[in-house]
């Protein structure tokens, strides 16, 4: 499962980082998930509390932002909210259409408490 590998991904980023902190386990994760990068929010919650276990991020409580799909017209450069990869220019109908925002796939920052579980 695609949620699964990114879900192992996260857990290992924030452990080893946990760990040269010295941190005793960490109590929240917050994602960037933009809305177009084909991440299911929900998934990724339940792979993570599986791949977490026995971790210092078992428990740890992920705060997922989604930032609405933006893209930008190449012809007429406006910006409007998109849906899909393929979007077309509401405006002159163009298909050069750049996506600017919500794409993102980042670790934002964590919280670490001193104290194990
Ligand atoms: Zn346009």
């Amino acid at each position: 499962m695609h949620e699964m590998s990114i879900a192992l991904s996260i857990v290992e980023a924030v452990a080893t980082k946990a760990q040269e902190e010295g941190a005793g386990r960490i109590s929240g994760i917050d994602l960037v998930i933009g809305k177009l990068a084909g991440i299911e929010p929900e998934s990724l919650k339940f792979c993570f509390s599986a791949a977490a276990k026995g971790t210092l991020a078992e428990g740890a409580v992920l705060a997922i932002d989604e930032p609405e799909g933006v893209g930008e017209c190449g012809e007429c450069g406006k910006r409007f909210p998109v849906s899909f990869y393929y979007a077309e220019c509401p405006d002159c109908r163009s298909l050069r259409v750049t996506i600017v925002s919500g794409e993102e796939f980042l670790i934002q920052s964590m919280t670490i408490e001193e104290e194990g579980i």
